[in-house]
């Protein structure tokens, strides 16, 4: 059987490393706020190019972090909204609510399934605070656009970087410079992440983390992270209990030396689906239609190779017979949620027909 994902398989190939990683950190007797998080840290704010990186206890986290910091700092307050794409998975909306903010749903773009930029400036309103983009199945969701309007209107956009960690976004003018290329994480203001197993950099457990080039935030969303404090027993802010453990600090910074060439071969893999997958009822994800770039687009990390069809469930028995596994990214969006009960009555006709 071809596994969905096979984390045994990903994982065996630094079983030697982790291993001697995992031998160190015990035989250590530090397990919490040591040397191999302060040099995940270093190492994780070096790749993305950024100032800060602070390690977090999972992805949600990260984002809820971001937001509790920006409200401590007086940027927002209860009740301010955040435009968030409609189709996130529903970590995204958690993080916005968690803080008593107003997640405000757009729809997102049919063809590329991420938030629909020309879409946002009409959902601004004098309590928008705030963009969350979500750079979905691994795809950077970003544009001038999307830059001037957040300046226009004074946002702050942050970045869900759960699924496209490693991701690099060029500038669609003519002979950017080196400088306006950067990772997915470093376009925004803040940053979270997921190392979620699943993830494209993917930790033994839970973590996450939060990048940002603002010394404020990020002094913020580190005291928060560790019960408000940033020394010990004294406590500046009414914080949460969210580190990042030695041991997967540990485990991450071996795994993130792999990560480009574990992202490259997934656009090898997703190359290959698009050239070998020809049949007129299956719809290849969107950038299939310049099929011989694909390896080359830097802009994707394909965290999730993702098909539409209208035969969804039949297709999936006849693949699953014939040894496949596959999985439904996601069968129930956000506001059809119980969770959400309040938004159960309305219509997203873009998101629906996405996760339908
Ligand atoms: C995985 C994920 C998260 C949450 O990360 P956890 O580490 O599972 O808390 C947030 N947003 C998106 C888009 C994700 O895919």
């Amino acid at each position: 059987m071809i596994k969905f994902l096979d984390l045994q398989k990903i994982n065996a190939q630094y079983a030697i490393e982790l291993r001697q990683a995992a031998n160190e950190v015990i035989d250590s007797g530090w397990f919490l706020q040591g040397e191999r998080l302060s040099r995940f840290e270093n190492d994780l704010a070096n790749y993305i190019g950024v100032k800060h990186a602070i390690g977090v206890a999972n992805g949600l986290d990260a984002l809820r972090l971001i937001l509790k910091a920006y409200i401590e700092m007086g940027v927002m307050q209860e009740g301010d909204e955040v435009i968030v794409p409609a189709n996130t998975y529903i970590a995204s909306i958690l993080a916005i609510t968690d803080n008593r903010l107003k997640p405000v749903l757009v729809e997102p773009d049919i063809n590329t399934y991420n938030l629909d930029i020309s879409l946002v400036q009409k959902h601004i309103t004098p309590r928008t605070r705030a963009i969350m983009v979500v750079h979905l199945y691994g795809q950077i969701c970003w544009g001038e656009e999307l830059e001037s309007v957040a300046q226009r209107y004074n946002l702050k956009i942050i970045e869900d970087n759960a699924q496209a960690i490693g991701a690099v976004y060029q500038p669609s003018y003519p002979e950017p410079s080196e400088s306006d290329i950067k990772r997915s994480g470093s376009l925004g203001n803040a940053a979270g992440f997921s190392f979620y197993p699943g993830k494209n950099l993917g930790a033994l457990g839970d973590s996450g983390a939060v990048t940002t080039n603002d010394d404020e935030l990020a002094h913020l969303v580190r005291a928060i992270a560790n019960y408000g404090s940033t020394k010990k027993y004294v406590n500046d802010y009414q914080g949460l209990n969210s580190r990042l453990d030695e041991i997967q600090a540990a485990f991450l910074g071996i795994k993130l030396k792999y990560l480009d060439a574990e992202n490259q071969r997934r656009r090898e893999i997703a190359q290959y689906y698009c050239e070998n997958i020809s049949n007129s009822k299956i719809l290849l994800p969107y950038p299939a239609n310049q099929k011989s770039e694909i390896r080359n687009q830097k802009s994707h990390v394909w965290h999730l190779f993702i098909i539409r069809t209208a035969n969804r469930d039949k297709l999936q028995q006849y693949l699953a017979e014939h040894g496949v596994q596959t999985l439904i990214h996601y069968p129930i969006p956000p506001h059809k949620q119980l969770a959400y009960k309040h938004w159960n009555g309305i219509t997203l006709p873009v998101t629906e027909k996405i996760h339908g």
